[in-house]
């Protein structure tokens, strides 16, 4: 069965770097994807905008293709949003269909921060995508429960339903939504860092903007 992968993320907002490194990992791996956004985020300070503006900027952003789908179940969840806990739900509804769990470089460098982390790897493979700045060198308990899991070809992944790792080089996009969130605080327009739809529509980035002074 052709492996589903997932990639979850605050997208607070949804930005072009997301976009891009997403559909290419979903090309390399032959695999449609699952945007999962997160609900509480456990490891980081709340997201801006709320989870229904947040969802209604993903619904614009996925407009007009079918690779990507929204998956909308950790908004919905109460509590902190665990990603182990989605796997396995994940997991009880897919059976053996290999799944990927695709992390930016820097959200895979900390997953020893994660809950039920050393978990994963029974669930999913993962799938790193690289990002512009961050280093090669991982944390020493992480590279020791990664041991022989490197597989070099995309393909090696449909062959089981979890347990393996791949490096997926894409687009480098130095774009991050911190840097976009301070623009838009700032009075900026970063028109060609986010999806066009979200400028058609003044009220999906109004959380970002500061109140005029009076
Ligand atoms: P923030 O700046 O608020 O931390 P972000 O731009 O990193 O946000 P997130 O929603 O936190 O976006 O990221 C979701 C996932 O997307 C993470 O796995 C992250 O590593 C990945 N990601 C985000 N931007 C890029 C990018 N430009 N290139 C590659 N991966 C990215």
């Amino acid at each position: 069965m052709r492996a589903l992968a997932i990639f979850g993320g605050t997208f607070d907002p949804i930005h072009l770097g997301h976009l891009c490194v997403v559909w290419e990992a979903s090309e390399l791996l032959d695999a449609p994807v699952l945007m999962m956004p997160s609900g509480m985020p456990p490891h980081r300070p709340p997201p801006i905008a709320s989870a229904p503006q947040r969802l209604a900027m993903l619904q614009v952003a996925l407009r007009g293709q079918s690779r990507l789908s929204l998956d909308a179940r950790e908004l919905v969840r109460s509590g902190p949003s665990y990603t182990v806990d989605t796997l396995v739900e994940l997991r009880a509804e897919h059976g053996d269909r290999p799944l990927v769990l695709l992390l930016g470089a820097d959200a895979f460098a900390g997953l020893p921060g994660w809950h039920g982390w050393r978990g994963l790897f029974e669930l999913v493979h993962i799938g790193v995508l690289s990002r512009p700045g961050e280093q090669a060198s991982l944390p020493d308990e992480l590279q020791q429960e990664i041991g022989n899991r490197w597989v070099a070809n995309p393909a090696a992944l449909q062959s089981v339903p979890a347990g393996r790792l791949v490096a997926l080089s894409v687009t480098s996009l130095e774009i991050s939504a911190t840097r976009i969130r301070e623009l838009l605080a700032a009075g900026r327009e970063p028109r060609y860092q986010l999806p066009a739809g979200l400028f058609d529509q003044p009220e999906l980035l109004a959380p970002y903007r500061l109140p005029a002074p009076k």
